[in-house]
């Protein structure tokens, strides 16, 4: 069976945007309900997301890698990784960056991205070979001058040696939105090295920086691959170009 995950990926999550934006900046939404897979504390507003997935993508008998149930197999091809809400504690405390994230992969390989901000309704889409789009015009990574940069990173206090090397840094709480943001060149790079990435959250943003020209790795400088995994967790570094990846490597290197 053959998917439109473009026009799913849109309808979940404008269905999801119906659902929350009422609860954006609200104490209600920020509420603990329970924990999820991965033993952290679930918010309100996660639940609420999180089921408006399972209703949607349940009947499509297609596999679900989702951020609070866990993996769904459903014995089919494909598998979707989605995070319902990324940046939750942005979202509940009202700071105006948080997205959907959608990663679609038949067996392991990946056939398609998306990324939708719900505030600015940008919507970021990839496919394998075919470049990556926002809102439909083709988006490049940037191509900034030494020391130029524009930088966030996660590193619990490692590496602090990067800030001196790049000019901005913008720490913005929520990956998948800085993975579209390195696409789209508004960041030259972002990396957390807090093992703490899980698959759900970047499953989208590192098919969406590589087809915009970027370079996507774990903390060795090795190739990202994404695992269809709910809990497992990583590290990941994705950047504009092998200067800064190199830049980041070399600070990683130089850590005790
Ligand atoms: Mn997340
Ligand atoms: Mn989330």
């Amino acid at each position: 069976m053959e998917f439109e995950w473009d026009r799913i990926a849109l309808q979940l999550a404008k269905e999801i945007e119906e659902k929350i934006i009422p609860l954006f900046g609200t104490k209600k939404a920020g509420e603990s309900v329970g924990t999820n897979v991965s033993g952290d504390v679930t918010k309100y507003v996660d639940r609420v997301a999180e089921d408006v997935i399972l209703k949607e993508l349940s009947p499509l008998g297609i596999n679900i890698v989702s951020e609070e149930v866990g993996e769904i197999d459903s014995g089919s091809d494909y598998t979707a990784v989605i995070d319902p809400l990324d940046g939750s504690y942005n979202f509940y405390t009202g700071i105006p960056i948080f997205a959907f994230s959608i990663g679609v992969f038949k067996g392991k390989k990946p056939v398609y991205g998306a990324i939708y901000e719900f505030l600015t309704k940008n919507f970021y889409e990839a496919k394998p070979g075919e470049g990556a789009y926002l809102n439909g015009r083709p988006i490049k990574v940037n191509d900034p001058e030494p020391g130029k940069e524009s930088l966030s990173f996660y590193t619990r206090g490692r590496c602090m040696e990067v800030v001196k090397k790049v000019k901005r840094i913008r720490v913005l709480g929520a990956i998948a939105v800085e993975l579209a943001y390195v696409a789209r060149g508004s960041l030259d790079g972002v990396f957390d090295i807090r093992n703490y990435v899980r698959p759900t959250d970047v499953a989208a943003g590192v098919l969406l920086v590589k087809e915009a020209g970027g370079i996507v790795t774990d903390e060795s400088g090795r190739d990202f691959r994404v695992e269809l995994s709910a809990t497992e967790k990583t590290n990941i570094i994705a950047v504009a170009n092998e200067r800064l990846l190199n830049i980041i490597l070399e600070a990683i290197k130089n850590e005790p």
